[in-house]
């Protein structure tokens, strides 16, 4: 790209978005970290959208899908991250600090959201994440309108060792504050590199064997389950095949039960 042009689409990219400064940063492993920013007045988001957040490295803006973890009525928007050593963004944003700035899209983009569902009507709602897949769960479950919609709901978060079960301090004080008098709620970690941990099957093996249902008390019912994946696309794809197998679908035009979101 010629410098002039390269200038014009940077002014032109970069007009899309405002400069907000970090506020905070919490390391939670060598290879995951939570950051929050300020958060624009323009920027009306639904629990479960993402944003694009971006940071110049050299002279290129560089942007990458991030799911908000901040409930849509609070005042600074959070984020989950992962480092990917050599990843063109995380490698440079997990050196993030107190005060820095970074580049965020003035709109939010993504159907995530539990409006999506129109049918069936909504009982039982299971999250089932992967990583840093929790992140659009936290959001939803900052909401009111999800602890008043559903009967059941159940979180399932699987990772691969102890150290990466970032969150679960934050889930326990959500459910204390945003679940008074709500029975349903289940928060079931899985540990797949701890043979020692009480579920450290993949996701899709604990459902087709019924370990995830028999561990929260309740079985998947297609006319009652809203379900949604989020995080590692091969356990999104084999997680989808192993629910459509037990009768499950695919919710599309608001109808039916999965509704997924791929990280990579
Ligand atoms: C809709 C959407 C929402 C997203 N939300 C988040 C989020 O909330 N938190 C987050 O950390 N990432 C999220 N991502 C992924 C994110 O956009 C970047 O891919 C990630 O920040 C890594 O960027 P990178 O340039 O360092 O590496 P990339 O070049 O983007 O990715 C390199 C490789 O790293 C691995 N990878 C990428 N993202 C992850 C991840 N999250 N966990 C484990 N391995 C990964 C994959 O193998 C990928 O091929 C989301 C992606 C999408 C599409």
């Amino acid at each position: 790209m010629s410098t002039v042009y390269r200038a014009m689409f940077e002014i032109m990219s970069v007009d899309k978005f405002s400069l907000e400064k970090v506020l905070s940063v919490h390391r939670w492993s060598d290879n995951l970290f939570s950051f929050t920013m300020t958060r624009p007045a323009h920027f009306k988001f639904t629990a479960g959208q993402f944003a694009r957040i971006g940071l110049k490295v050299a002279d290129d803006l560089v942007v990458r899908a991030y799911s908000v973890v901040s409930s849509p009525y609070d005042e600074t928007l959070e984020f989950f991250s992962i480092v990917v050593p050599d990843g063109a963004f995380t490698s440079q944003l997990q050196h993030l600090k107190v005060g820095d700035e970074l580049y965020l899209e003035k709109v939010p983009y993504g159907f995530l959201t539990l409006a999506r569902y129109q049918a069936p009507a909504p009982k039982d709602l299971w999250l089932l994440a992967t990583g840093t897949g929790l992140a659009p769960f936290i959001s939803m479950l900052q909401d009111f309108e999800t602890w008043q919609k559903y009967q059941n709901i159940h979180l399932i978060y699987s990772v691969r060792t102890a150290a990466e079960l970032a969150y679960v301090d934050r889930i326990t004080e959500i459910v204390e504050l945003f679940a008074e008098g709500h029975e349903g709620f289940k928060f079931v970690p899985i540990i797949t590199r701890d043979p020692q941990a009480e579920l450290h099957d993949r996701l899709p093996v604990l459902i087709e064997n019924g370990q995830l249902e028999k561990t929260v008390g309740l079985d998947f019912d297609p006319a009652s389950t809203h379900i949604m994946l989020c995080g590692n696309p091969q356990m999104v794809e084999d997680t989808r095949d192993a629910l459509k197998a037990r009768g499950l679908t695919m919710n599309r035009r608001g109808e039916g039960n999965i509704a997924v979101e791929n990280y990579w």
